[in-house]
């Protein structure tokens, strides 16, 4: 089968393969909490999981891992599956919920009771953590830990059947308190949680653990490759213990890669929903969150995040990757597919003397310059139109080299269209320059002009008549500090005050107003562009930047 593995996993994967293992069968999952949307690291491991199953012929589940009712929502579980879908994957079968298995997981914590693996205790959360001791000193025995089969087992039903405060006491596995492995140290399987579950409603009021509740969705689901980050490689022995302890149907094995982790960015969906809650942004999809729903609306492409997270790798080793390589992968992605148009974001009226006042004359340039079959567009081109007012000096003092755009009195090409000389100046009374009067070179849409004219550069242009009014925001880093999170300072300290530039009325060819939201766009000279998912309409052009064209970023 698969021979090719340049990561561990796909050696570890291919190596069970080649000794039959799990009956020669591949089964991943990818298992968010619901609770907040998902971002660039889980988009990594969405492509670690689903490309495994993907490669090897083998099926990744999407499973919810719900075990913690009061910040979870619907509103994310329909977030995750619409990002999942979006990036190109396809779970096995139906979405998967952890909570449907509580009745399982509540038959296999009386099982450990039945077996004296497990006790119900009412130390306090201060009382026991002081009994768990730390890495370097032996925790002590829970007074609680020598109670009776019996006893536990009626408790447990007390605590199921909501007769105990929350927090009143807890179900821990009865292990090894002098671990040198705090996960071993009677870890916690049920807590009470008097909290109306998404999935349960109040069938439930008391929660099983993260560790009593992952091991056991996996071998449910015949999960034979549990694929987790590097935090979780000292839970390991403890998936394994309850695997060991329990009557599951299957035997899956946990294998940790490192966290991705970018810089000038957060990633942990506590602090993305701070910057939510406390309306620093417009929500979990604003275009400047790394979320994959805001780089979604921000115009990035599905082919450029996973190109992206291919070009990182996985392995075992923490480090931090630069925000460049994603803004990489995403303009070669865009260079290739996004469609050419012109917009002008800061307008600067240019009459056209010699031409009709009326008159629209069309020309011709491709969608994309190295893609013949993107096709043809056709641009109005009449005697108002609009430059960037970056584009045009009076300073005929600038050298061609330094200025190679529009200087009042010489030439310069308006791109797939004329050459045109600027001929003169109109400012109102205030001195603001209302309009630019130029005169067109006959013949030069296409051609060369004549020897003696040497326009200066290649400018972009909408005509003033045809062309369409849009809001275009500008978007930026939202942070400008490469490691928010990790210094001395809270991480909202760091935020780039120049994140979001809003320009009210810039200027687009027609074709533009007419695409289809997210549709993406190379607008010629300034960068990466794609229309606003939900607040643009044809009459009312949202545009958002994606990128730039080139990487200026200042470090
Ligand atoms: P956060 O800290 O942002 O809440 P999490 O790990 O708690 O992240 P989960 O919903 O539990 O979020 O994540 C689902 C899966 O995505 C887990 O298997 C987790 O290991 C993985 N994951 C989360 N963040 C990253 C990351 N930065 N890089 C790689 N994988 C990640
Ligand atoms: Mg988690
Ligand atoms: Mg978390």
């Amino acid at each position: 089968e698969q021979s090719s593995a340049s990561n561990f996993l796909q050696q570890i994967i291919s190596d069970d393969l080649a000794a039959g293992r799990n009956e020669g069968r591949v089964q991943t999952r990818f298992p968010p909490e619901p609770n907040g949307y998902l971002h660039i690291g889980h988009a990594k491991s969405i492509c670690v999981n689903f490309g495994l199953a993907e490669q090897f012929g083998g099926q990744c589940n999407l499973r919810f891992d719900d075990t913690n009712p009061e910040k979870e929502e619907q509103e994310y579980i329909d977030a995750i599956q619409e990002d999942v879908r979006w990036l190109g994957f396809q779970w096995s079968g139906e979405v998967r919920y952890a909570s449907s298995y509580f009745e399982q997981f509540y038959q296999w914590a009386l099982h450990l009771i039945r077996e004296g693996d497990a006790y119900v205790c009412d130390l306090s959360p201060e009382q026991a953590s002081e009994y768990r001791g730390w890495a370097t000193k032996p925790g002590k025995e829970s007074p609680y830990r020598q109670r009776s089969v019996e006893e536990n087992l009626a408790l447990f039903e007390k605590m199921r059947a909501g007769e105990f405060a929350e927090g009143a006491c807890v179900l821990r596995a009865k292990i090894d308190m002098a671990s040198p492995n705090m996960n071993l140290r009677d870890p916690i399987l049920y807590r009470i949680r008097k909290e109306s579950h998404h999935q349960t409603g109040d069938a439930w009021c008391i929660y099983p653990s993260y560790d009593f509740a992952h091991g056991q969705e996996d071998a449910i689901e015949g999960v034979t490759h549990s694929i987790c980050t590097l935090e979780f490689q000292d839970h390991r022995p403890l998936y394994d213990w309850f695997l060991e302890h329990l009557p599951v149907p299957n035997r899956p094995r946990q294998y940790e890669f490192a966290r991705l982790n970018l810089n000038y960015t957060v990633t942990s969906k506590r602090k993305l929903k701070r910057l939510v809650d406390e309306g620093v942004v417009a929500g979990w999809d604003d275009p400047r969150m790394p979320t994959i729903s805001g780089m979604r609306r921000r115009g990035y492409t599905p082919a450029a995040l996973r190109k992206f997270c291919d070009m990182i790798g996985t392995n075992r080793s923490d480090g931090v990757v630069d925000m460049g390589m994603l803004e990489f992968a995403l303009r070669e992605d865009l260079n290739d597919t996004a469609a050419r148009a012109m917009c002008v974001l800061r307008p600067l009226k240019v009459v056209i003397t010699n031409m009709g006042v009326d008159a629209v004359e069309m020309v011709s340039a491709p969608v994309h310059p190295n893609n013949g079959e993107m096709g043809a567009r056709s641009i109005p081109f009449t005697a108002e139109l609009y430059i960037d007012e970056e584009d045009f000096t009076e300073d005929t003092s600038l050298s061609r080299k330094k200025f190679k755009r529009l200087v009042l009195g010489d030439y310069v090409r308006l791109r797939s269209a004329y050459v045109i000389r600027a001929d003169e100046v109109v400012r109102d009374e205030t001195g603001v320059i209302l309009e630019v009067r130029a005169s067109l070179v006959p013949g030069t849409v296409g051609e060369n002009p004549p020897e003696e004219i040497r326009p200066r550069g290649v400018i972009h242009w909408v005509s003033a008549t045809e062309g369409k009014p849009a809001r275009v925001r500008l978007y930026d880093r939202l942070f400008n500090h490469e490691a928010p999170d990790r210094g001395d300072q809270d991480f909202m300290e760091h935020l780039n005050p120049h994140s979001l530039e809003v320009i009210e009325n810039c200027w687009v060819e027609p074709s533009v107003a007419s695409a289809a939201p997210e549709t993406r766009f190379q607008f010629e000279r300034e960068g990466y562009f794609c229309i606003d998912r939900y607040e643009s309409s044809p009459d009312a052009l949202v545009i958002n930047r994606t990128i730039g064209l080139k990487d200026t970023w200042d470090r």
